[in-house]
């Protein structure tokens, strides 16, 4: 590994003035799980390393409003979010998807702000997170801009963050009135990562889809939001000839690409499968509530 600076600054201010626009050597490091992987594949070699790890605890708290929305730090651990009651009030499908994402030695290590600035689009979170309707809060030399986590990415491994901005919160808005479900779809073990991710909120009013969010990720170059499927949907009773005509509208609309967890075509009749299940399940979580 060549030489490299290592700074640990003790305030956000500090991490964003030791970032550099023109840069791309100089990065900020979290739980360092992604980014001592490229490091040792020799993909990635910095100049400098910027530790978010000593900036203010303000960062890695995970706070629940009056009005039922959700702060979560981005240095927080993605155990501390799988294990906090204020998750689990708000939004139980993320601590659920934390049961299947990697292992608890990298939940313990990776933070949320890692996961999200990666741009892997095999990531467990973005979808979930997306579909929820969240937001990132980033924070620049300039000040703070609020990006949608559906918005976040641009294309593979790539997001609309510049080198020197870093996310700081990610908001979840009250789940009132919605139900949330993720289909986590593995080749090999459960924990594995995903062939395809497809994470679903939707609301039924008198027996009939009032809203839905429809995200896919892992089968696709980067998150995609299905928003021809969500116009099959919406206003519909809820049903499963509904459910069918949307599987297979998502599975048209879906650009799947292949990769070493399956081929496109298989990918695709994934995506027909669950997105029709996701939806049945989401609708009878709706129901319940
Ligand atoms: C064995 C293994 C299995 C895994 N399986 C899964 C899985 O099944 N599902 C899944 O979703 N993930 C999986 N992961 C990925 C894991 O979730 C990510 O590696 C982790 O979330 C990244 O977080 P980190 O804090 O370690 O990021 P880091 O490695 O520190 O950083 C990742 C990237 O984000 C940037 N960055 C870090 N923090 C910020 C910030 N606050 N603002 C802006 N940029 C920032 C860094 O510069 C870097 O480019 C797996 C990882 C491993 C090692």
């Amino acid at each position: 590994m060549t030489p490299f600076e290592l700074a640990e600054p003790k305030t956000l201010n500090e991490a964003i003035a030791l970032l550099d626009a023109e840069d791309p050597d100089v990065r900020p490091i979290s739980g360092g799980t992604a980014l001592m992987l490229m490091m040792k594949s020799g993909v990635f070699r910095p100049n400098r390393l910027v530790s978010l790890q000593r900036v203010e605890a303000d960062y890695s708290r995970i706070q629940r409003g009056g009005d039922g929305t959700l702060r979560i730090g981005a240095l927080a651990s993605l155990s501390q979010i799988e294990h906090s009651g204020e998750v689990r009030q708000v939004a139980p499908v993320i601590e659920k998807t934390m049961r299947h994402l990697s292992n608890v030695r990298v939940r313990n290590v990776a933070r949320l702000g890692g996961n999200l600035a990666h741009g892997d689009p095999h990531m467990d979170l973005p979808p979930v997170l997306s579909s929820l309707g969240a937001k990132a809060i980033v924070a620049g030399p300039s000040g703070q801009r609020e990006i949608m986590i559906e918005e976040l990415f641009s294309g593979y491994y790539e997001t609309v963050l510049d080198r020197n901005e870093l996310i700081t919160f990610v908001d979840v808005p009250s789940q009132a009135g919605w139900s949330s479900v993720y289909f986590k779809c593995t080749t090999r073990s459960a924990d594995d990562w995903p062939a395809l991710g497809i994470a679903c909120s939707l609301r039924v009013e008198n027996g009939s889809i009032g809203d839905v969010r429809l995200m896919i990720s892992a089968a696709t170059e980067k998150l995609t939001r299905l928003v021809a499927t969500e116009k099959v949907l919406r206003g519909q009773q809820a049903s499963e000839a509904l459910f069918e005509r949307a599987g297979e509208s998502a599975m048209a609309e879906a650009e799947v690409i292949d990769d070493s967890r399956g081929s496109a075509s298989y990918k695709s009749e994934l995506v027909r499968v669950y997105v029709k299940r996701a939806l049945r399940q989401a609708s009878v979580g709706a129901t319940q509530s």
